[in-house]
């Protein structure tokens, strides 16, 4: 049944599910983006007209999620959701599309994951609200075509180099996710503690911001982590003093890398002398799923000016060199 197909909560470990804005007024920061989407439900609301496809690009931990439910919040529709890997077959995605109602929203998490013979499906679906399914196999197979409702599909991924262009050109509102500034992180952890009922100082806030990668949901992730190391220390403020402790006891440096963020740089540095080297090798090296360092680790440490990926492989930078507490080799990129 499409119900299986259907998650309702997703990965709200991280983060309490009432902290989720709610709102594009709530939500923090990417103030393009939310600019962009107010016009655009506005205009969709006021013609009474489904919401052209929306694509979030970006990192995981960004707000594609949250965004996509604000979205269907805001246009006052149903919210459905699943992902790109869990639809197996183009009967799943035809179970789902065809439950939809108008103007309802479809998320589809990972859309980079969908099966080819899926994304066929989507593409009629996408563009003329129909479905073409063929039913039976060998001379008795036939086309039906299936009416559908005014739907809009909004989709994330981590990858958007992976899409095929077709599924991409498919969507009207693309958006890209940045990764978030010191101060909107600094927002959102206090919004978070004032939620959570905690007292924090500017100076705790900011220290947690600093030290969470450029994301919601790790900042989110951190803030609880010191929240018990101070319940446990009987501190009655979050302060810089118990933030910068806390943070070091779960090996997150004062740049806000982690465990395998320098195990990654360290990788580079020691076993091939800073680069250039392939990715493939550098995941063999540490064991990991190249994905996972291509969509976790990397965007970060590009971003952070610590890595450069050229066309002969990964090149750590003098400042990664110094930030390992190593003499960079001559003639390193900056
Ligand atoms: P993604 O889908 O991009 O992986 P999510 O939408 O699941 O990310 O967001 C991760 C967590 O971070 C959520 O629990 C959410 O509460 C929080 N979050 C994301 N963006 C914001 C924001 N702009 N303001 C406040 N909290 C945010």
């Amino acid at each position: 049944t499409p119900k299986r197909l259907i998650s309702g909560e997703k990965r709200d470990e991280d983060f309490d599910a009432s902290l989720r804005p709610q709102t594009l007024g709530d939500f923090v920061g990417q103030v393009a983006a939310r600019d962009n989407l107010a016009v655009f439900i506005e205009a969709a609301k006021t013609r009474r007209e489904a919401l052209d496809h929306v694509l979030f690009v970006g990192p995981p931990g960004l707000g594609k999620t949250t965004l996509a439910q604000i979205v269907s919040r805001e246009l006052g529709v149903n919210f459905r959701s699943t992902s790109g890997p869990v639809i197996a077959k183009a009967g799943d995605l035809a179970a789902l599309l065809t439950n939809l109602e108008d103007r309802d929203v479809l998320f589809i998490d990972e859309i980079h994951r969908l099966a080819p013979a899926v994304e066929e499906i989507l593409y009629p679906a996408m563009e003329d609200y129909q479905l073409d399914l063929i039913i039976g196999e060998g001379p008795a197979a036939r086309s039906v075509k299936i009416d559908l409702a005014r739907f809009t599909l909004v989709a994330a991924t981590t990858r958007l180099g992976l899409l095929t262009t077709p599924l991409r050109d498919r969507f009207g509102i693309p958006i890209r996710l940045n990764f978030y500034t010191v101060g909107e992180l600094e927002f959102i952890v206090k919004r978070g503690a004032r939620l959570m009922g905690l007292a924090i100082t500017e100076e705790g806030a900011n220290e947690i911001a600093r030290r969470s990668r450029g994301t919601p949901r790790i900042a989110g992730r951190l803030l609880r982590r010191v929240r018990d190391f101070a319940a446990v220390a009987g501190d009655e403020a979050i302060d810089r003093g118990i933030a910068d402790r806390a943070l070091l006891r779960l090996e997150v440096d004062r740049a806000g890398l982690d465990q395998l963020d320098r195990r990654y740089l360290e990788v580079i540095a020691v076993s091939f002398s800073g680069g250039p080297v392939g990715i493939e090798t550098i995941a063999a090296a540490l064991s990991e799923p190249r994905d996972a360092i291509e969509e976790i680790v990397e965007p970060y440490l590009i971003q952070q000016g610590l890595v450069q990926r050229t066309p002969r492989g990964r090149m750590m930078t003098q400042a990664a060199f110094r930030h390992l507490g190593l003499t960079p080799p001559p003639s390193r990129p900056e």
